[in-house]
This record gives structure tokens, sequence and C-alpha cells, in this order.
């Protein structure tokens, strides 16, 4: 009987424990993708963005499996029902798959573990997307962390290094089954709002490979200092990859070993050991997807405010650092780390919007968007996640371009109609003399906004509006 190879976000053929798995059993093997579009609890569709990084992705990999004489099999529907189909068909003897940690996930994965209990098929996770189970790393109590630092500790102390896999050279074949064609799944655009993502990304296994010898050559060993500035090619921009599961952490974890300047290293780790951390909490905390982590924060006072909203999108803020992460985001489908952070606070501090609304903002537009990344660092910017910045400790969003972006490379990359602007003035060209904005071309109001928000003001709102919680409990 043949094995069904079920791809889920581990779309790649190295490194990959479901596929070594199926090669193995000498069995024919059917390898398979479903889209599901359901929005239904807990299941989450995927965002405009992630839809057409998914198209390359699955062309990718289909390229890849026709090589190996093995075509990639494409359904679309309900993922529980749809294996179970498959398995009928087929007569399937197992199904293997990726584990992954999102709430959605794991009902769909109950759901066909339970149809299959009396029949003679079984349902085989393997870790195909984090480098350690996120049940597995526990307190000394037995209790989840929700302090990062312990948590890498313990994470480091049970973590087994591997060395990774390569690529099977054989796949036998199974039986000749219907495939829906990628196309008719209209993943990408009909607007194409998609040129900027198109130059700035290779999806795929191979992009993913090219982009980790990049970073390996060139950026590890000046991560330290170069990931905190927006205007340089300072981080490895594998999230896309890792998120799709183009490229294995330990992959990732292993490359970055061989490269010179060990304090890049251990910094770059940690942030893998972050996204580690981040699935811990999902898989512990699955209502951190929409609710906050820290109750008290349930009865928050935010405001409703759909044209600060539309502006914070449209990077129309007036606020140069904000503006300029926000277009970057519309433009490549990706921010830097450090906006992320300085856009989101704007939005949960100084005007107030529930950082859902942010978070699902970026879950349509990044290329990246990954539910626990996602939730967790939104949750981490508004105070009300685990291990998470006080919410009093608000960011200043021009000191922080003053500090992160001192020449303006970043702000003048996105913002064009500021780039004349001299360095002394560009995160705050409502402070300038009128005579060096005319200089400059800059009019306030016309062609460039005037800020949405006093940040005094919006500052001393949100202190106001933390009060209101704090003095409840
Ligand atoms: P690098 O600096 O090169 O880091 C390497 C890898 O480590 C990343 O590719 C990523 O997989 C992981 N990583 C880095 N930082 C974090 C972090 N804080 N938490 C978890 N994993 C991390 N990351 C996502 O992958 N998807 C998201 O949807 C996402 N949403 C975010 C929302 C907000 C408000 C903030 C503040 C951060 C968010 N992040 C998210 C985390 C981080 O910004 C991105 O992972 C990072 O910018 C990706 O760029 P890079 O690959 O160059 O990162």
């Amino acid at each position: 009987a043949p094995v069904l190879l079920w791809f889920r976000r581990d779309l790649r053929l190295a490194d990959q424990d479901a596929v070594a798995a199926a090669a193995e059993s000498g069995a024919p093997v059917v390898p398979v993708f479903i889209l599901d579009d359901s929005d239904r609890r807990p299941h989450r569709a995927i965002g405009g963005a992630s839809r057409w990084w998914l198209h390359y992705s699955l062309q990718n990999l289909g390229e890849s499996l026709e090589r190996l004489e093995n075509p990639l099999i494409l359904r679309r529907g309900d993922s529980a029902k749809t294996i179970l189909a498959l398995v009928a068909e087929t007569g399937a003897s197992a199904v293997h798959t990726g584990f992954m940690p999102d709430p959605g996930d794991r009902t769909i994965d109950k759901t066909v573990h339970d149809a299959l209990t009396d029949k003679d098929c079984q349902l085989i996770r393997h870790r195909t997307t984090l480098l350690h189970d996120p049940h597995k790393v526990k307190t000394q109590t037995g209790n989840p962390f929700r302090v990062f630092t312990p948590f890498s500790k313990a994470f480091e102390a049970q973590v087994h290094v591997r060395p990774p896999t390569p690529a099977p050279k054989h796949l036998s074949a199974g039986p000749t089954l219907a495939s829906d064609k990628l196309a008719d799944w209209h993943l990408l655009p009909t607007i194409p709002w998609d040129k900027g993502m198109a130059e700035e990304w290779t999806p795929g296994e191979a992009g993913a490979a090219e982009r980790l010898a990049d970073f390996v050559a060139d950026a590890v060993s000046d991560y330290q200092t170069a990931r905190d500035i927006p205007g340089e090619a300072g981080t490895s921009r594998l999230s896309p990859h890792l998120h799709w599961g183009e490229i294995s952490p330990w992959q990732v974890w292993e490359a970055v070993g061989q490269a010179k300047g060990h304090a890049g290293v251990t910094t770059y780790r940690r942030e893998l050991i972050w996204r580690e951390f981040a699935a811990h909490l999902l898989w512990h905390y699955p209502q951190l997807v929409d609710q906050p982590l820290r109750t008290e924060f349930s009865d928050f006072p935010w405001r409703d405010d759909r044209a600060g909203e539309t502006a914070w999108q449209r990077g129309q803020t007036g606020i140069p650092i904000v503006d300029a992460g926000l277009r970057e985001l519309w433009s490549i489908g990706w921010m830097h780390n450090r906006v992320r952070m300085i856009v989101a606070s704007l939005l949960v501090k100084h005007l107030l919007i529930p950082w859902q609304t942010g978070e699902s903002w970026f879950w349509d537009t990044l290329v990246d968007a990954d539910l626990a990344n996602n939730c967790v660092s939104w949750q981490w910017v508004a105070g009300c996640g685990a291990d998470a910045a006080p919410f009093f400790r608000i960011f200043n969003p021009v000191l922080q371009g003053k500090k992160f972006d001192p020449k303006g490379y970043y702000v003048r990359q996105w913002l064009p109609e500021l780039k004349d602007l001299p360095d002394a003035h560009i995160h705050e060209p409502w402070a300038a003399p009128e005579i060096i904005l005319r200089a400059a071309k800059v009019s306030l109001g016309k062609t460039y906004p005037m800020p949405i928000v006093d940040l005094a003001e919006g500052r001393a709102r949100a202190l106001a509006a933390l009060k209101q919680i704090s003095g409840r409990n």
C-alpha cells in the first residue's frame, strides 16, 4: 500500500523528516498539499501576501518533485475531510506529515487521528518546522514557561544538535491521482500589487538556501550590531522561508555556526529560540491568538479610531519612521524588526487602537505572517503578553528614528517625498523651519501629512488608559 506525504508549512525536500520517513518506508509515496480556505475558528485562512508566497513555493516544490518523477497532488477543501478521502482513495497505510503548533492544525490532526483509529492507516507526525517539540520544555514544576530567558536556558540544555539530512534521491511514485491546477487556485492577486514582492523574494527551497548562504558569507558576524539598523541589510530575511518551511531551523542553526564572529552567531541563534518560545506559548495558550495573555488587559479602554487605523495602514501618519515601515510592508510584504516594534507601539499606545487590529493587518500583508510569532510579538509590544515589554515603556518614534536611522537612509528609501530634507529634520519634519521645508519641497498637509497624533499628548493618554486598568486590579 502507498503512503501519503502530506506537506504543510514544510515545503522542502532536504532535512524534512516526513519526506525522509516516507522515502525510507520503501512504499510508493503520494505527495500532497491541501489548500484549506475555511476561516472558522480555530482555523485561520492565510492572508493575501501569504497566498502570493504560497503560489510560488508550491510551484517550486512541484518542480522538485517532478524531477523525482513523483508529481505533487493538489487538493482544495477541509483539510481533515480531504486527507481522509485521499486515504480511502489510495488505500494508504500511513500519512506522514509535519507537526504544526497552531490550534487550527491541532484540531485537524485530532479529527484525522480519531477517524483513523480503527483503520489500517496511521497518522505519523514528524517535527519538520521546529528545533524542538514545544511541549517538551518545562519548568522544574512541570509548567510552561512564560519568561524567555529561563525558557531559552532549559531549551539549550535539552536540545541536541543534529546535522541536517540531505534530500532523498528517490521517491517511488504512487498511483496516478487527479490534481487541481495551481493556477486555478487563484492565489496570485488580480490587481498587480506584487511587483515589489517579486523583486525582493525568491520563494522556494533554492531561494531559501541562497539567502542563507549570502547571510552566512556577509552578515552573521556583524549581526549583533547591524540587526537594529533598518537602513542596512543586517538581518537574514529568512523569516518567510522559515515560516513556509522551505528551510529547516536546523539547517539555519548549523550554517550560521560556520560563520566567523561568535557574538553574532549567539545573538542570531537566540532569535531562533524566540521562534521556539513563540511556538511553546501558542501550544500552551492557544487563546493568545486573539485574547491578551494577561487577563487584566481584557478591560483595556481601547479607542475605536477608523481614520487613525487607515492612516496607519497606508503609511500616512505623518511620523516618518512609522510611515516608512508601513510602506515597506505594503511594498515587499516584510518589515524590519526594529520598525515592526515602532509601528506597533504607535498603534497600541499613542493611538490606543487594539493590538488585534494591527495583528490582522500584519497577517494579511506580511509574507512571513506566522500565527505564533505575530500574536506573541504584538502582545509583547502591547504589554499584555508573556514576558512583555511593560505598557508604560512607550517608544518615542522620533528618538527611535534618530537612534537607529541617524542618516535617514531608511526613511528616504520608503518616503521619497522627504528625500531632500536634511538629516537633522528627517524624523521630525513638523519641527523643521519653514525655509528648510520649502527648500526640500515639503509642504506639510499636502506633500506629506501633519502627524495624526501629538506624541506628548498620545503618550499621556496611553498612560492614563493604563491607570484605568491598574486601578481596578
Ligand atoms: P532575523 O533577525 O534574521 O532573525 C532570524 C529568524 O529568527 C527570523 O527569520 C525569525 O524566524 C526568527 N525571529 C526573529 N525575531 C523573532 C521574534 N521576535 N519572535 C519570533 N521569531 C523571531 N516574525 C515572523 O516570522 N512572523 C510574523 O508574523 C511576525 N510578526 C511580528 C509582529 C511584530 C509586531 C513584531 C514586533 C515582530 C514580529 N515578528 C514576526 C518577529 C520579527 O520581526 C521577524 O521574525 C523578523 O523581523 C524577520 O526578519 P529576519 O528573518 O531578517 O530576522
